[in-house]
């Protein structure tokens, strides 16, 4: 390998990691060659696929603003100040994420920002291949294959190295399986999700508060609504894929047409009924999205192949934190490129670094549904966020709010994983059978603090 190789890479994938990616690596000089199976989107319009709208949260932008991405970015953003939880009986209740606007996280359209992402890639000099879908890969030989959808027609590449930003079904992970075992392991949900649409009122402004992420929690299943700055909401509902023993909750099994989503609708979410005029033709044209956590025991081949984002370990929604992640590997990727020259020390670092953090955000997304679906309006979910306030205010920087940990600051996930799980045993041991905070022993609760948490500092 040459000078000139050493600082070259090929990316599979012109999603929201391929994109960020090459425009890391093309800023510091770096040749980069992204392959995307789809056209381009800036050319025939955004084609989809995943959901249409995300939350994009301090590590988000924290890795943005690396690419100097974060101002092109923001100018779509719509903030969201906490979740507006619509209870069965019609009530609503904002529940604020952080402890004033400084603390929010931001609603946008997934593909607004991938084109954002594609100009900033390609003006930063990275060269940007579409209608390229990854086939196949001869590690040894370091030639891989693509296929042109709209022909068939076949293309040899050769390469040094490649990043796999293909996303949750990668087909470059689907190749190193071909060569040697990663470990993979899927473990489906069981549930998954159907996207509808609010539209803008007459007036041409939004049809509901738009500052927050509205959820419908109704036990084990619940509607979420993100806003869209052209004043529109997508609404994702989450159901069971198979129906309950006792037949009493609904699925996809039992809702199954247009006509059966307006009947659920009217039953359990009567309040947002009106606000989607589309919904039955909404219900059939869009399938049923899966939901799944993906498990990987290894992330690279020596110096010829590395998986980041989706690829490497796609992750139920409910933290709103893939893409979060998936900017964060790009980051250390590139850091861990840039800074170390044998490529394969490299990928081995970058592993080391991101895998156990992938594997506590994953495992806190899937503890977020349930809190999400059932227990955002639950009094004793309630008192405990209460008391996790009043300890923010007692014990500053010592007891910081999960919430927070995960999303307004930049501590490894798996720190915050395992602060959160020593916090909600201190939340729950001193709320258990009382009603209010005035009930609270708060010498038995400030010294649970004081002697299982040290003081947090913001990595940066
Ligand atoms: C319903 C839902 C809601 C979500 N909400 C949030 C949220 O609020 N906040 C958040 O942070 N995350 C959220 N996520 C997660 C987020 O969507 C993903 O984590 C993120 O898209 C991962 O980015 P990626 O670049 O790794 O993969 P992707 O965005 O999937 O990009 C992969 C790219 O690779 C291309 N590709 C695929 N196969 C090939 C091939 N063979 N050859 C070439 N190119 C290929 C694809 O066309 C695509 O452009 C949500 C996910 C879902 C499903």
């Amino acid at each position: 390998m040459n000078a000139a190789d050493s600082r070259s890479i090929t990316i599979i994938g012109a999603g929201l990691a391929g994109a960020l990616l090459a425009t890391l690596l093309a800023r510091e000089g770096w040749r980069v060659d992204v392959y995307e199976k789809r056209g381009d989107p800036r050319l025939q319009g955004y084609e989809g696929g995943r959901s249409i709208n995300l939350a994009l949260a301090e590590r988000g932008r924290h890795a943005l603003r690396q690419a100097d991405a974060d101002d092109a970015v923001m100018t779509q953003a719509v903030m969201m100040r906490g979740r507006m939880v619509h209870t069965s009986d019609g009530r609503q209740q904002l529940q604020r994420y952080g402890r004033d606007d400084s603390e929010v996280i931001w609603s946008i359209h997934r593909g607004d920002l991938n084109i954002t992402l594609l100009n900033l890639a390609e003006q930063a000099g990275a060269a940007l291949h579409f209608h390229r879908r990854l086939d196949t890969v001869d590690f040894d030989a370091g030639v891989a294959d693509f296929v042109d959808e709209r022909d068939a027609g076949r293309q040899a590449i050769g390469f040094d190295s490649l990043v796999g930003a293909d996303g949750a079904g990668s087909s470059l992970r689907a190749a190193m399986m071909r060569k040697t075992d990663l470990g993979e392991r899927t473990e489906f949900l069981g549930h998954s999700y159907k996207e509808l649409e609010i539209p803008p009122a007459a007036d041409g402004g939004f049809l509901i508060e738009p500052n927050a992420l509205h959820i419908w929690p109704r036990g084990r299943y619940m509607c979420i609504a993100l806003p869209n700055d052209e004043k529109t909401f997508t609404v994702t509902l989450f159901l069971p894929n198979e129906a309950a023993a006792d037949n009493a909750d609904p699925s996809f099994a039992t809702v199954r047409s247009g006509a059966d989503a307006r009947a659920l609708f009217e039953r359990d979410f009567p309040d947002a009924l009106p606000l989607i005029p589309d919904l039955e033709a909404d219900w059939e044209r869009n399938p049923p999205g899966l939901l799944a956590t993906l498990y990987l025991q290894r992330w690279h081949i020596d110096r010829r192949a590395v998986l980041l984002g989706d690829a490497a370990h796609a992750m139920v929604p409910f933290h709103g934190q893939g893409m979060n992640c998936a900017f964060e590997d790009c980051v250390a990727l590139a850091r861990q490129l840039i800074s170390q020259p044998d490529r394969a020390a490299a990928f081995s670092a970058f592993e080391a670094e991101r895998k156990p953090n992938a594997e506590a955000i994953q495992a806190m997304a899937l503890e977020n549904y349930v809190e999400m679906r059932d227990r955002v309006d639950d009094p004793d979910f309630l008192l405990q966020r209460e008391l996790e306030r009043a300890l923010q205010e007692r014990h500053p920087g010592r007891f910081v709010p999960h919430y927070s940990m995960v999303t307004f600051m930049l501590i490894p996930y798996a720190l915050a994983h395992r602060r959160s799980e020593i916090q909600r045993r201190i939340l729950v041991d001193a709320t258990r059978g009382r009603d209010s905070l005035a009930q609270i022993d708060w010498d038995a609760v400030d010294a649970a603090v004081m002697q299982q948490l040290d003081v947090l500092v913001d990595a940066a």
